[in-house]
């Protein structure tokens, strides 16, 4: 089952996606519908191209781990983790197919993309063991990890870099895991303005999608709709020789398997405040 968070004029709903048409069920949220409960189809069907989809869920958190794949880490220069490197982005940060991708003038001049497989929890999962740690997920969407690498490299750790409003872009779809035979045999593609930036497979993750929730939950509980990104492969700007990195104008697309493609364009800067460049220690220079 596919299932997608669309607005046809009267404000967010939830559908199953069969072909081209959008069956609303009554759910409000995809948690609704991950709980057994307003499954059944409310009013009438859409064709999808006439609906806006929407993000198709809204986390409580997202966790995602960085380094997860090898040709990855390899372009980096850099050596295998021993174990997964985990960091968060922020439910600010989601946003749905064909919204713009934007930031703060000013706060960063190295926006990057990165194509990922992302995993939508199903059940609860507190200390779950890697063999049934499967058990937990409900499915699947496209994720683009938006990232900052000045932030991301100049900070001392990643929250900014990461975690900045609009910085995940998710969708089209969910993909039910019972749908989706070996999420380890996936293709991973990032189209910018149409040139194919990244091409990889979900075979060369370092660490499994079990054991990234087996890993992730010893030490944070994930809640059903909650959202694990499941790292990006080589190809991400920042690695390229020359470097690219997004700017307003750019259309960036992610396509995940046969999931659909997540579209986004990169917007015009927000105005920075008055009061952020004037005030405290920005003003003298200073972190
Ligand atoms: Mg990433």
């Amino acid at each position: 089952m596919r299932w997608v968070r669309f607005d046809a004029g009267d404000g967010p709903r939830i559908g199953r996606l069969e072909d081209d048409v959008v069956v609303p069920v009554a759910a409000e949220r995809i948690q609704d519908v991950i709980a057994g409960r307003g499954t059944e189809p409310e009013g009438s069907k859409l064709p999808v191209t006439e609906v806006r989809l929407l993000a198709p869920v809204t986390p409580s958190k997202v966790l995602a781990v960085g380094q997860n794949y090898l040709d990855h880490v390899r372009e980096q220069g850099i050596e295998v983790p021993g174990m997964p490197v985990l960091f968060a982005k922020f439910p600010t940060s989601v946003i749905g197919p064909g919204e713009e991708i934007r930031w703060t003038a000013g706060l960063t001049e190295q926006v990057d993309y990165e194509a990922e497989l992302a995993v939508i929890i199903g059940r609860r999962a507190t200390r779950v063991g890697v063999a049934t740690a499967m058990e937990h997920v409900f499915g699947y969407t496209g994720a683009n990890d938006v990232s900052a690498r000045d932030l991301q490299f100049g900070d001392g750790q990643w929250t900014r870099g990461k975690g900045l409003d609009r910085f995940l872009p998710l969708g089209p779809v969910i993909v039910e895991a019972r749908e989706l035979s070996d999420p380890r045999d996936v293709t991973i593609r990032c189209h910018v303005n149409g040139e194919l930036v990244q091409d990889a497979s979900t075979r060369e993750m370092v660490f499994s999608v079990a054991e990234i929730i087996a890993f992730a939950s010893e030490a944070i509980t994930l809640e059903p709709g909650d959202v694990l990104l499941t790292g990006t492969p080589k190809g991400v700007g920042y690695f390229r020789e020359p470097q690219l990195f997004l700017s307003p104008g750019d259309i960036v697309e992610v396509e995940i398997g046969d999931f659909g493609v997540l579209s986004n364009p990169v917007g015009e800067p927000y105005p920075r405040a008055a009061a952020a460049v004037a005030t405290g220690a920005l003003a003298r220079g200073g972190r």
